[in-house]
């Protein structure tokens, strides 16, 4: 992502990911979903079949091709859908270092603490290996700073897991998929 004008996302990776935010995930949205599996078939799955969970769906263990999914939404006056969303990306970019190109939310919500207030609790906003640098504005967000490489990134993201766990006893999970080899 070049700047904060450029928001590109699939409805494949959103649906997958079971993609949400402000208390939404596309589990509250999706009707059904096509896909082919690993023989080449076309399927259709409903609601229900997706098991949706926290980031997480059936295509999460299951590699299968997502192909189109059916929304069901709410009728809504366009004029207040436009204010919400331009009052959601103002709430974004007043808070997120959306000018810095990043994988998006670092680690997953805890059950019983915010995580990104965690890790700045520790002490580990600024903290930096490489060209990787955890966002002065916002703990959960690992940004590139100057050229980072992936070590980078998987070094920071596991310094700040162990700074997390000595200091509060919290094991902090992924919610970055890391692909590939070191
Ligand atoms: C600045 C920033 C902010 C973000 N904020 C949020 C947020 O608030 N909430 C949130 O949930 N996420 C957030 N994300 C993470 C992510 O961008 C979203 O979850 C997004 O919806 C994923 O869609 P994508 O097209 O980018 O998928 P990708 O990241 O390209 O893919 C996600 C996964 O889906 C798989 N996939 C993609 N297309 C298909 C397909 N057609 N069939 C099967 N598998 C497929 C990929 O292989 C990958 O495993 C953020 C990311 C950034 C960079």
């Amino acid at each position: 992502m070049s700047s904060h004008q450029e928001f590109l996302g699939t409805i494949g990776g959103a649906v997958k990911m079971n993609a949400g935010a402000y208390g939404k995930e596309m589990k509250d949205i999706v009707y059904s979903t096509k896909y082919i599996d690993y023989d080449g078939n076309i399927n259709e799955i409903n609601l229900k079949e997706h098991n949706f969970e926290y980031r997480k769906s059936i295509f999460s263990s299951k590699k299968y091709i997502i192909l189109e999914t059916t929304l069901r939404l709410k009728k809504g006056i366009k004029a207040e859908i436009e204010n919400k969303i331009k009052e959601y990306q103002t709430s974004r970019i007043e808070k997120q270092p959306l000018d810095k190109p990043s994988a998006g939310s670092t680690f997953k919500r805890g059950e019983d603490y915010i995580t990104s207030k965690l890790i700045d609790e520790c002490g580990l906003k600024g903290k930096q290996i490489g060209g990787a640098k955890v966002s002065d504005k916002h703990a959960g967000f690992i940004v590139n700073e100057n050229n980072a490489t992936s070590n980078d990134i998987i070094e920071l993201i596991e310094y700040v897991k162990d700074e997390v766990y000595r200091k509060t006893g919290k094991k902090i999970e992924l919610e970055l998929q890391i692909v590939g080899e070191r």
